[in-house]
């Protein structure tokens, strides 16, 4: 229904500030979420020092990565679980399809996965005949609703209470209700049903230690607990970035991660699989595959600039707290990854060409690298995506134009001389009006800075 493209920014940015009911529904959940974070940062008095922590052991796996990734596969391995890679979305798809069809799986139980949004599994799933059944409550919603996810961490961030009761009655027959935990039960009794008849259950993964062989999963609903434990086999899906060194390390995520997203000291439930289960009797599915996705993460490592983009551990406490997605939420990004981070991810994951408008979709301010539990400078790497987008889009004139700019910036000289030139080019060389019509371009003063102050 609403599934537009990372093409149409400016366009679907437009649509999405005309709409109320959005803008009322993201100014709720984006400071309810922005000011339970800076609440449950501030009663860590470390907080500093475990941002830098945090992203010197990021810093230290993408450094290494291959080791680290041999590491935990040999670990995860030893415990029972089957590994697979996947360079590709098409080509994690059919291992999953492919692992599915061998257990005859009829019924699948989904965990909130961005990864799998990534890849886009639910389609592939059901091309295969299998039924997936979402068990997020945020997910659930936007899958009855046939909508992406509009956020990393609250996928149904963009609907109002009105509108899920809506959906409810039209979707599952229920009388019309808006009261909160009535539409939560109807959907706790109907996913305890398709619970009960999975096959397989699939999840993403938050974090992998290597140390050990262990993926770590958190969550609030319980909702995951039964997808990885309940289902014969249970598949895991996560990206290659996602291993940890240590055990020891996971302590400063877990303080970080829920702080950051949504403003909790602690997640509800938090989900530690290593292996298989040991004896018959014990719980837990028969199977567990761990899926390692490369998909253009590799690219990103290779580059010295992009390479921190892959230390993100999707929090969403950027989305939360820019201003430009506090407005236009996040089906406007036309991508599963919205918000900064979104606009940092997307054009390296889908190419430049295809997403070419969204490193300008930033006023950037700095509030993202402000809130970044792993101090990613996202204003940084956004400047370094337009500057590859605007060394291919450029037109010749532009390009020249902004190395004789540069040239000028760097020399006192040439900036007084330019100053003086640009007071009387001004009246008869005429602008651009592609420069003007998104921005102003102030006339230069008839005195310089420089000369003001000597009057002093
Ligand atoms: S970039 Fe930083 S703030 Fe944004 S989702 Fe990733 S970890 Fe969270």
């Amino acid at each position: 229904m609403n599934h537009l493209s990372s093409e149409t920014f400016r366009e679907n940015a437009r649509a999405a500030l005309a709409d109320k009911h959005l803008r009322g529904a993201l100014k709720n959940a984006t400071s309810l979420f922005g000011e339970r974070r800076k609440a449950a940062a501030s009663s860590l008095p470390n907080w500093e020092d475990l941002r830098s922590q945090a992203r010197a052991t990021k810093d230290e796996v993408l450094s290494h990565l291959d080791k680290y990734l041999e590491e935990f596969v040999r670990m995860a391995e030893s415990r029972g679980a089957k590994i697979h890679w996947a360079r590709d979305a098409a080509e994690a798809n059919a291992i999953i399809c492919g692992l599915a069809a061998e257990c005859k799986a009829r019924v699948i139980v989904k965990s909130k996965s961005m990864t799998t949004e990534e890849t886009h599994l639910n389609t592939a799933l059901e091309a295969a005949g299998m039924q997936v059944v979402e068990t997020d409550l945020g997910e659930y919603i936007i899958q009855l609703a046939d909508e992406p996810p509009s956020h990393i961490i609250a996928p149904a961030i963009h609907k109002t209470r009105g509108q899920v009761a809506e959906l409810f009655t039209a979707e599952l027959g229920i009388p019309p209700t808006d009261d909160i935990g009535q539409l939560t039960r109807t959907a706790r009794a109907t996913l305890r049903d398709r619970f009960a008849a999975a096959d397989v259950g699939i999840s993403g993964v938050n974090f992998a230690i290597a140390e050990t062989g262990t993926i770590v999963i958190v969550e609030n609903e319980g909702n995951i607990r039964l997808t990885t434990s309940l289902p014969r086999m249970h598949i895991a899906v996560m990206g290659i970035e996602k291993v940890i060194p240590r055990f020891a390390d996971l302590d400063v995520f877990l303080k970080l991660l829920p702080r950051s997203g949504t403003g909790q000291r602690l997640t509800t439930y938090q989900s530690f699989i290593t292996g298989t289960k040991r004896h018959a009797h014990d719980e837990g599915p028969e199977e567990l595959h761990i899926l390692l996705l490369d998909n253009g993460r590799s690219r990103m490592l290779a580059h010295p600039v992009t390479r921190q983009s892959l230390a993100c551990i999707r929090c969403g406490a950027c989305l939360n707290a820019c201003p430009v997605y506090q407005q236009v939420g996040g089906h406007a990004y036309g991508s599963v990854y919205p918000g900064p981070i979104g606009a940092v991810i997307t054009p390296q994951l889908m190419g430049i060409a295809k997403a070419a408008q969204l490193p300008y979709a930033s006023s950037l301010c700095g509030a993202c690298r402000e809130v970044c539990p792993v101090k990613i400078d996202i204003p940084r790497l956004l400047l370094h995506l337009r500057g590859e987008i605007s060394q291919r889009k450029g037109s010749p004139a532009e390009r020249l134009a902004f190395k004789l700019w540069a040239r000028v910036m760097m020399s006192p000289a040439l900036y007084k001389m330019s100053a003086v030139a640009g007071r009387v080019l001004q009246r008869v060389v005429p602008i651009s009006r592609a420069w003007t019509s998104g921005r102003d371009l102030r006339p230069v003063e008839r005195r310089s800075f420089h000369e003001l102050w000597s009057d002093e």
